[in-house]
């Protein structure tokens, strides 16, 4: 049973989830409700399926510096936006995590962090509660252990699950951070999802299971690509360009996260500041085209919803 502990982003999730790329594009607010900020670009694991982990990523590996992760939490303060630690790495892998993250809830911003969980272990849970996190992801891949191992290269799931058990009794009675276990699957028997719902399910607030998929791979081998499961449909409204910005290490602000390549530039948050980066010509002009239900962008002809197999 899972507890009734409110997801401060829930509803930016639900403003972004709204109407459709038309009617976005007519109604934009003055700023992105919440921002995502790449603490950096490495990662200790080596899942198959990601670009940083299968060390395909072609831009340098780096992680950010306190005077760019001040800068946007000085431009998002005024406005109260959301700082989500979610980028292509591991976030706990930055040195200075918790100093990035007491930076942003001393402005009383929301904050979240996503996680494969292999670097929070007592110390570390117990920091990111008393320092006020809002919001946690663990992220895997899989619905057994052996799934889990297979895409991503190490044999961690039970440990994860200790992890998750272990920080959900410690947070007890505290009403934050709201705690969520994600994972995606293949063509994993549909019982293995149950079985993974019904282990999870009672050490979480929410429970997601979408689909693997294999387009961020440079090469997918054939065993991979003929198991994945992903709907070809297109996002409609797209959740991130009418709603939501990502920020590379470096502070160069991208079109969307779909962005792992740093292809497109919108700026970098410590030259421009954060409204005339939302307003930038590259983002204004993805935001019409999907208006039209143009998907042909590269960054867009390939991407689908991977997500919504089933929540619970
Ligand atoms: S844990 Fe996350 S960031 Fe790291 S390699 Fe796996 S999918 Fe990529
Ligand atoms: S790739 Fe295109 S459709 Fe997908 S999230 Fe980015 S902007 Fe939206």
């Amino acid at each position: 049973m899972m507890s009734s502990a409110k997801n401060p982003f829930q509803w930016m999730y639900e403003e972004a989830a709204r109407g459709n790329n038309a009617s976005k594009y007519a109604e934009l607010p003055e700023y992105p409700t919440h921002i995502d900020v790449e603490l950096t670009s490495t990662c200790n694991f080596r899942c198959r399926m990601c670009p940083v982990g299968n060390l395909s990523l072609d831009r340098p590996a780096g992680f950010m510096s306190w005077e760019t992760f001040d800068r946007i939490v000085e431009q998002c303060a005024s406005q109260v936006i959301g700082l989500r630690f979610v980028g292509w790495g591991e976030p706990m892998m930055h040195p200075q995590v918790f100093r990035f993250l007491r930076r942003a809830t001393d402005a009383l911003l929301p904050t979240h962090l996503n996680t494969n969980g292999s670097k929070i272990g007592d110390y570390e849970q117990q920091m990111l509660i008393n320092m006020g996190l809002d919001s946690i992801k663990f992220s895997l891949q899989g619905s057994t252990r052996e799934t889990y191992a297979e895409m991503r290269s190490i044999d961690f799931y039970d440990d994860l699950f200790n992890a998750v058990r272990k920080f959900h009794r410690r947070r007890g009675v505290h009403p934050k951070p709201f705690i969520s276990v994600s994972t995606t699957v293949t063509d994993e028997h549909p019982s293995t999802i149950e079985v993974f719902k019904r282990k999870f399910s009672p050490f979480c607030d929410q429970l997601s299971v979408g689909h693997t998929t294999f387009d961020f791979m440079d090469d997918v081998p054939e065993d991979l690509a003929a198991r994945q499961t992903v709907e070809k449909k297109h996002f409609n409204p797209c959740p991130e360009v009418f709603d939501k910005l990502a920020i590379s290490f470096d502070g160069t602000a991208r079109v969307c996260c779909n962005d792992y390549n740093g292809t497109t530039n919108l700026g970098n948050i410590n030259q421009f500041d954060l409204k005339d980066i939302w307003k930038e010509m590259t983002i204004v002009s993805y935001r019409k085209r999907l208006s039209e239900e143009d998907y042909t962008m590269p960054l867009c002809n390939s991407c689908f919803d991977y997500m919504k197999l089933t929540d619970g």
